[in-house]
Order: C-alpha cells, then structure tokens, then sequence
C-alpha cells in the first residue's frame, strides 16, 4: 500500500487539480506568500488577496521595502496579523542579509525567523524539488484515514508518528513537489472533513477508516478551548469630520492596527453612562451629543467572539480637545490608508460611509 499511495495520488492530481495562480511559478518567494497567506485561510478567500500582493510587491526586495501601514492594510481582512509582520520582518532579513536569495534547503528555510516545518517543506519542494514532505491539516486527515492511525493529532508523539510516515510516503513520488501538492489537493476536495468523497475515491479499496467506516471518527483531535466572549465598548469622538483613533500598541489582539478609544467589559453594557471614562474624556463626552443608539456589531476569531458597540459622540467645533496620549484626529481620506480591525472597518463602511 505505501508504494502505491503517491503514484495513486499523483495520477488523481492530474485529473482534478485546480489551476491555482501560485500553482504557476517556481519562484520561492511567490511560493512562501501564497503559503502563509493561505495558512487559516480558504483558496478562495486567500487567492485575492495572493494576487494583490504579489501585484504590489512582485519581488522579496519590495516586500522588504514596503510600507508596514500600507501592508497591513492589504492584508486587512485575514486576520492573524502577525503573520503579516513576520512576513515583512523574513523578507527584510532575506533581503539586507541574504542578499534576496531563499536558501535553496528544507534545513536553510527552516533556520529563517517565522518559517516553520510546514513552510519550509512547501517551499523546499515546490520551488527546488526537495524531496521532503509537507504536512498540514489536510494531510493529517489524510493519512489518519487511510492508514487508520487513531493517535490525537494535536500531541507531539503523533507529529512525530505522521512525520515519519509521510517521509516514507513521499519516497516513491515520480516528482515531490506534484505529491505534495497533490496529498493536499486531495485533503481539500476528496477526503474533505465532513463528508469525503469515498465513492469516487481511487483509494478506497486501502482506506482503513472506509473500510472500518470511521472517516468521521479520524482524524482523532483533542477538543478545541472555548470561544471567549469579550465586549469592546468603543466610544467615537468625530469633531469637524475628524475622528479621534489611535494605534493598538498592547500584545493583544490587532496590534498595530487603528481603533477608537476602547473600554472593554465583562458583560454587555446599554448606555454610554456606564462606559468608566476617565474623567477628562467624560468631561468631553458631556459637551457633545450622542448621535443615534449605539451600533452593535460582531466579530469571530478563532478563540474569541469580538461583541462591539460603537458609540458616537458628535463634538462641537469650539470645543478644544485634549487627546490622551497616542490618540490623533483623523479626516476620513487619512482612515482609508490606516489598516484597522474587519469590525471597525465594518463599522466605518455601514454607519459613516
Ligand atoms: S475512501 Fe474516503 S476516507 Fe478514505 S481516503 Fe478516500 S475519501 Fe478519504
């Protein structure tokens, strides 16, 4: 069965792969963006976004030279930010050290800041033909099922057991980077996780859980942690078309994106009077007129329901307005280039556009 798994795979590959722009290029830097852009991210809703990257910065050399805001604000909608400014700080380092050349090994990728096994290994193999294999989600379940493998994904004993079986696996491959290409193809539109495709399937006859009948039952994960539900009150100062935000600064969710003055709650609050301002802000809030009820909006992540309730406080022009410190006055033209959080896009889209 493990000879024949690759050749199977490769030769259903090339009847049901779909045209994929980063399917197209050997060059590691494309190859490297379309992968973390697709990291948590659906084909669908990564492939835009691929395409206006590689539209803005064709080259490593121009990713290193970009603008972080502006950056930030293409990948606006991804989330995850970090993976946004590791992206900016590898392609730096690539850049000024490596003079924008990607180690052409599995071992000189992995040795690179924010690159990770499953990284390097995509990029080893597609762009320089390594033959090393790659695992993510897809190829978990993948060799779960077929090889009936009941070990909990999530601990390191079973990372170790898949390694070393898909380092076997990629062995007989006519052409490794088909086959793992190929592996997570299938994972994506044949061996989906809820209801895979095992009627057609060219590996059904060897397919442990098709066999057993336990495709919904592999691959075995340990139940995610539970979704926290936090409440950000947002209170909006708009003075002569301006509104006050300022960068978010703290190891927090969206660090260096743009928000409004922010106070967060355990439970659901109704009324601005109960938002604790200081008492500055309070004085300010006092000579302006709440406009409107407050919008509620609503943001999932992947371990926390973001509830957020904007409320808007118009500002007289007489009124002069002491800014904490790090908030500024921005005209709505300025908020349109600063990256901020999908909810206060959102919010700035269906209530002030
Ligand atoms: S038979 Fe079903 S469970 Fe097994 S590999 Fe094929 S699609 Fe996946």
């Amino acid at each position: 069965m493990k000879a024949a798994f690759a050749p199977t795979l490769e030769g259903w590959y090339e009847r049901h792969r779909r045209d994929l722009p980063w399917r197209h290029t050997r060059d590691p830097y494309r190859i490297w963006l379309s992968e973390v852009i697709l990291q948590q991210t659906r084909v669908a809703q990564g492939r835009p976004y691929y395409e206006r990257f590689v539209e803005a910065y064709p080259t490593v050399t121009d990713l290193a030279l970009a603008d972080e805001r502006e950056l930030l604000r293409l990948w606006q909608g991804l989330g995850y930010y970090s993976r946004a400014r590791n992206l900016h700080q590898t392609a730096r380092y690539i850049t000024e050290q490596l003079n924008a050349e990607f180690p052409a090994t599995f071992d000189g990728l992995l040795s690179l800041k924010g690159i990770g096994v499953y990284t390097a290994a995509a990029v080893a193999s597609f762009a320089f033909g390594e033959r090393v294999p790659v695992v993510d989600g897809n190829v978990y379940r993948v060799l779960a099922r077929v090889f009936g493998i009941t070990e909990d994904i999530t601990t390191t004993g079973a990372k170790k057991t898949f390694a070393k079986l898909a380092s076997e696996l990629i062995q007989p491959a006519s052409d490794p980077a088909t086959y793992n290409q190929a592996i997570m193809e299938f994972g994506a539109i044949q061996c989906t996780p809820v209801s895979p495709d095992c009627l057609l399937c060219p590996l059904q006859q060897s397919c442990n859980a098709y066999q057993t009948g336990r495709q919904q039952r592999l691959p075995v994960k340990a139940k995610k942690e539970p979704v926290r539900n936090r409440y950000f009150n947002y209170l909006v100062l708009r003075q002569n078309g301006k509104l006050v935000m300022r960068e978010r600064t703290a190891r927090d969710i969206w660090q260096n994106l743009y928000d409004f003055w922010l106070v967060e709650t355990d439970e659901p609050i109704t009324a601005l009077t109960d938002l604790n301002l200081p008492d500055e802000l309070a004085k300010l809030v006092q000579q302006g007129r709440l406009t409107g009820n407050p919008v509620p909006l609503t943001q999932l992540l992947s371990h926390q329901r973001i509830r957020g309730q904007f409320f808007l406080v118009d500002l007289p022009d007489t009124v002069s307005m002491p800014l904490p410190t790090g908030f500024g006055q921005y005209s709505m033209d300025e908020i349109n280039q600063l990256p901020k959080p999908v909810l206060v896009t959102t919010y700035l889209n269906e209530w002030l556009g």
